[in-house]
């Protein structure tokens, strides 16, 4: 059951699926073993927009726009590496679409008033992400310090941590903040070879979440500060209710929209010119894409025996992006 009255604003729009995720640098100077980064974002300084690789502001703009965005949620590697960025991004999408697009930012630094004073007005609520190895002495570290600074200068401040053994410890930083959320932590192709020299498993074959790690934050979660966010939350509530928000605003007529927020369409490849058959539908019954012609997926399957060519049909996420699924149609 999610406590949505006592949530932090950022974690209640990215429960309706509402927030963007720019991803600012991949570049961190930290090395954290259970880092999820993939590889072709780890120490990369590239920026996505949630996946869509994008370079300038007015682009992160357009994915916002693309899935109704009410907030964003900026992380990385090490947003507080790229300062500059951050801020002109944020300034940018407070400009687009005002000032209650709720912006969060992610950082393992303790910053000083300094980087505050360059966040404010920009940036509603901070995501300090301490090392583990400092959890134990967390109330003698300059993490206290940033989050009195932080909460004096009208920022929201909290804690948000993968659960790991030892994360009880953060219990000491509880008067400092607003909330501190801790996330189940994820077996991902990144980490798991770190996960198995520390003897870690899976606790089922269907999710990514890593077997004890409710146990380890057990001491915690009665607080009213703190919130769990259960991998399994993430991808069937969270990700799910993203892309359907992208995929209501993007989806073509003949495109289908699942449950799960991807969208279904059938694909013709054929040799030579576009088949005729495809002038007895409406014009906004398919689409010609570089030689390849794109329609309803029914199409595909009812008219397969008109219709000359490598015949598929794609399951992938909207907006043109990851494709989940590709089964050939005999
Ligand atoms: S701070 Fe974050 S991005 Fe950097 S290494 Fe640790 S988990 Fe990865």
């Amino acid at each position: 059951m999610v406590k949505e009255r006592s949530l932090p604003r950022g974690c209640v729009l990215c429960y309706q699926g509402a927030k963007m995720v720019l991803f600012i640098t991949g570049r961190c100077p930290r090395s954290c073993w259970y880092c999820p980064l993939s590889r072709e974002r780890k120490d990369k300084d590239i920026i996505y927009a949630n996946e869509r690789r994008i370079q300038a502001p007015e682009e992160a703009a357009e994915v916002a726009r693309l899935m109704s965005a009410m907030g964003t949620g900026i992380t990385g590697g090490e947003p507080l590496i790229a300062l500059g960025r951050v801020v002109s991004y944020s300034t940018h999408l407070k400009e687009e679409f005002g000032e209650s697009h709720h912006i969060h930012l992610y950082t393992g630094l303790a910053p000083g008033k300094e980087v505050f004073l360059d966040l404010k007005g920009v940036v509603d609520e901070i995501r300090m992400h301490p090392p583990p190895d400092l959890w134990q002495e967390i109330g003698r570290t300059e993490y206290v310090e940033s989050a009195r600074i932080a909460r004096g200068m009208g920022f929201s401040v909290g804690i948000e941590v993968p659960s790991l053994p030892g994360i009880g410890s953060l219990d000491a930083m509880l008067p400092f903040l607003d909330f501190l959320n801790v996330n189940e932590l994820e077996w991902g192709e990144s980490n798991a070879v770190a996960m198995r020299e520390r003897n870690m498993v899976l606790e089922d074959g269907v999710h990514n979440a890593v077997s004890g790690a409710r146990d380890w934050a057990r001491s915690l979660l009665c607080h009213p500060k703190v919130h769990w966010c259960s991998s399994r939350f993430k991808d069937s509530v969270q990700l799910r209710k993203r892309l359907l928000r992208v995929a209501r605003n993007t989806a073509r007529a003949f495109d289908q929209i699942t449950r799960d927020g991807t969208i279904l369409y059938g694909v013709l490849e054929s040799k030579g010119s576009i088949s005729p058959f495809f002038n007895q539908l409406e014009p906004n019954m398919y689409e010609v894409r570089e030689g390849t012609v794109e329609t309803a997926w029914w199409v595909i399957t009812e008219f397969s025996d008109q219709l000359e060519g490598v015949k598929t049909i794609v399951e992938r996420y909207p907006d043109r992006g990851l494709v989940v699924e590709v089964t050939p149609v005999i």
